[in-house]
């Protein structure tokens, strides 16, 4: 006979347990160890050694990115097929202060967990290590090449400040990298001979700026200049800038991104510099389903994390955005810090590697394995997911 629930989840709980310190050794180590988007080498390293040990098959370099993998284990059906997704990449100068170490390392926890049980898994599980989320977005890649085709549902965990919450909206983003050419002169000696590429910069940095006023209270501009000139006494000829816009919808973002566009011409044609502009669409919204939202609350809950009902509508922006476009998903948030410990500090990097990260972490490894057991024995569920994301296409 088919062992129960209960006796799954149990099973799962004593698992987790058994490796807690592996787990949280895992974590410290991504954590002591910080690696840029698509440079995450170790971290992949000590994931993939991880999976494979416990029994998962695991395949790198998926979707053709290099510190990408995916790991699977299937049980006594090939499906349902449930995706835990990991992250593991740092910021620069501030390490893991958004807790990517937490992240990739729950994911391993709860697809092993599941793969512990044997011909008793009642489906399979699917490790999925999506690298620099904080750059690039190895999920858009992922996205884009299929790879969540076969998936029937996808869970992932990213840790917070304050209150603990569960999925929500995300926002989505349009990059710019924009640079301005002039010509160099002396900038005492001559300058009516120089054009100023310093000048066209700060007129598009002004004149986005007064753009502010004219968007809609839930657009977010913002950048930086990566290249200012090269010494005081010569007019910059060369600047370069790096730009971000971002909105709730990719309707009004599209509207932005065209203001912010003649923007960019007004540096040029206010100084006579050339410029050019490389720009792309970035992270899609995320779609929330309020169905596999709720059999995740619920699990962190008999985790011990109480997660707040409404749904987090967030400023951020994330690759789980172009995720939730293809495959019903739900991400939990759970608290690791208090509220005045801010998003990429190093106080949340300190807290990523604490007793309160290892706790998290230790308790979403089960709350995930557990969701999965349930969308897994309940067809209807997944199913009623499934209803739910198509009519919110
Ligand atoms: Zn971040
Ligand atoms: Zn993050």
């Amino acid at each position: 006979m088919a062992p129960t629930r209960e006796e799954l989840k149990s099973r799962i709980e004593r698992f987790v347990d058994q490796i807690s310190d592996e787990l949280i050794e895992l974590s410290l180590q991504i954590h002591d160890e910080p690696e840029l988007g698509h440079q995450e080498v170790k971290a992949c390293g000590h994931l993939t050694r991880f999976l494979s040990k416990h029994g998962m098959t695991v395949t790198t370099g998926t979707a053709g990115m290099p510190t990408a993998f995916k790991a699977t284990f299937a049980g006594r059906e090939p499906r349902p097929v449930v995706a835990f997704l990991g992250e593991y990449d740092a910021l620069p100068e501030i390490g893991h202060a958004c807790g990517h170490n937490i992240i990739g390392t729950s994911a391993a926890g709860a697809g092993v967990a599941l793969a512990s049980l044997g011909c008793d898994l009642p489906g399979a599980a699917w490790v999925l290590g999506t690298p620099a989320e904080e750059t690039a977005g190895g999920k858009v890649t992922m996205a884009q090449q299929g790879i969540f085709s076969d998936v029937n549902a996808v869970m992932m965990m990213h840790p917070t400040t304050g209150e603990s919450r569960i999925g929500g909206t995300s926002t989505a983003t349009h990059g710019f990298t924009i640079r301005y050419k002039g010509r160099p002169a002396h900038a005492a000696g001559a300058p009516q001979k120089g054009i100023n590429a310093l000048d066209a910069a700060t007129i598009f940095l002004t004149s986005v700026g007064l753009l502010r006023q004219h968007v809609p209270e839930e657009v977010r501009m913002h950048g930086i200049i990566t290249k200012g000139g090269d010494a005081a006494n010569i007019i910059p000829e060369l600047t370069e800038i790096r730009y971000l816009a971002r909105a709730k919808s990719r309707a009004v973002l599209d509207a932005v991104v065209e203001r912010v566009k003649a923007c960019i011409q007004a540096g040029a044609i206010a100084t006579g510099c050339e410029v050019e502009v490389q720009d792309r669409r970035g992270y899609e919204t995320t779609r929330h389903n309020k169905v596999m939202a709720k059999v995740l609350r619920e699990n962190y809950g008999r985790a011990g994390i109480g997660v707040n009902p409404e749904p987090r509508d967030g400023k951020g922006s994330t690759d789980l955005g172009n995720v939730s476009q293809v495959v019903p998903q739900a991400c939990a948030y759970p608290a690791i810090a208090p509220d005045t410990v801010a998003g990429h500090s190093r106080e949340l990097c300190a807290a990523a590697g604490s007793d309160e990260g290892h706790r998290v972490l230790i308790a979403s490894a089960k709350a995930m394995a557990w969701a999965a057991i349930d969308l897994m024995l309940d067809p209807a569920t997944l199913e009623s997911a499934w209803d739910e994301f198509r009519k919110s296409q």
